[in-house]
């Protein structure tokens, strides 16, 4: 085939027919490529054909560029063709492979949610930071002195019974679980005495766990949540109590809620009041309420000015300076701002239940 003339037109024929067969034969874009190469390439033998010519006479260059031309362009053509036909093949099989199937399940992998009463908690502390109050944290193993004694409980006061309250072993130890957020309150007045000297008020609001020998079910858990806020300056009255939990149940519940004060007894308040919320569902307009169960008055916590005896045990002298205080749990807010109908499902962790919070409430 080297030795293939230019004049040889059956030769030449014979070159450009094989050449044809082979675009035809080639089944992908790569294969025409490499026959391509193999019939118009440098070492092919019509390209090397077409390099005698030069040595021709003029009537036989004449023929022999004639034939070479023609060869060429009717290569030229067939290969232009075949490509178009490949790369429409091509084109057509990539938009069937690489298309994405929309309707394919997913991985599956949800994104988790933050805990609604992780959420409820941040809100509630942002605001009151808002209004210039520091969030106060304590330990929740306390000592016996900060959870009862130093929150005039008396000794045999019955919250100190083994039936409510975690006791650490050995009871020499003097340890419990805090049953409430209160003795953060001590500490936090313990800590900050000295800014009433200069002329500040303490104003804390406590986050936390706390604890109680309840066994759980649809109310009960051995293990809540509470809030507490302590404000402590010269001249706090019960109507800045008042004031401070209506702008809190606005904050919580819509711009027209307010709260109710009824007669109540702690330990460490005096006088003391359970607080009640206006039904924000029905207004107690609706005897058939499921929120309020149509008392028009919704539980939330309790309240009072803070007893003299607390003040003392922080060493805060309670002839100077007054205090309020108040303290509500964050499960039965939540429960009723979100008619969360069973404790449990704040507790047992399934991430069904925290996503229908978001992470934001
Ligand atoms: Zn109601």
């Amino acid at each position: 085939m080297t030795d293939l003339s230019p004049l040889d037109a059956a030769g030449v024929d014979a070159a450009v027919e094989a050449a044809l067969a082979a675009f035809a034969a080639a089944s992908t874009l790569d294969e025409l490529k490499e026959a391509r190469l193999a019939h118009t390439g440098d070492k092919a033998p019509l390209t090397l054909a077409n390099r005698q010519i030069g040595g021709l006479s003029p009537e036989e260059k004449a023929q022999a560029g004639k034939a070479m031309g023609a060869a060429r362009a009717a290569m030229g053509r067939a290969l232009a063709a075949r490509t178009a036909e490949l790369e429409a093949e091509r084109d057509a099989r990539v938009l069937v492979e690489e298309a994405v199937d929309v309707t394919l399940p997913t991985s599956r992998q949800q994104p988790g949610a933050r805990h609604p009463i992780e959420t409820m908690q941040e809100r509630m502390c942002d605001l009151f930071v808002s209004m210039g109050w520091e969030v106060a944290e304590g330990p929740e193993m306390e000592a016996e002195w900060f959870n009862f004694d130093a929150l005039n409980f008396d000794p045999d006061h019955p919250a100190r019974e083994m039936q409510d309250t975690f006791f650490i072993d050995p009871p020499s130890s003097g340890l419990l679980l805090r049953t409430h957020t209160s003795p953060v309150q001590v500490r936090a007045a313990l800590e900050r005495r000295d800014s009433l000297e200069g002329g500040r008020g303490i104003y804390v609001v406590c986050p936390g766990k706390t604890f109680r020998t309840d066994e759980l079910d649809a109310t009960h858990t051995p293990v809540f949540h509470q809030i507490e806020g302590l404000a402590i300056d010269k001249g706090l009255t019960m109507a800045h109590l008042k004031g401070t939990l209506d702008h809190f149940a606005r904050a919580l519940f819509g711009p027209d809620a307010i709260t109710r004060l009824r007669p109540a007894f702690f330990p460490f308040t005096e006088p003391s009041a359970e607080m009640d919320l206006r039904c924000f569902v029905c207004g107690g307009d609706d005897a058939a309420c499921r929120t309020c169960r149509g008392t028009g008055w919704i539980e939330w916590g309790g309240c009072g000015m803070t007893h003299p005896n607390v003040l003392r045990a922080a060493g805060i002298d309670p002839e100077k300076y007054t205090a309020f205080a108040f303290g509500m749990g964050i499960e039965r807010t939540l429960m009723f701002r979100h008619n969360v109908t069973d404790m449990r499902d704040m507790v047992e962790g399934d991430v069904r239940f925290s996503q229908q919070f978001g992470m934001e409430i």
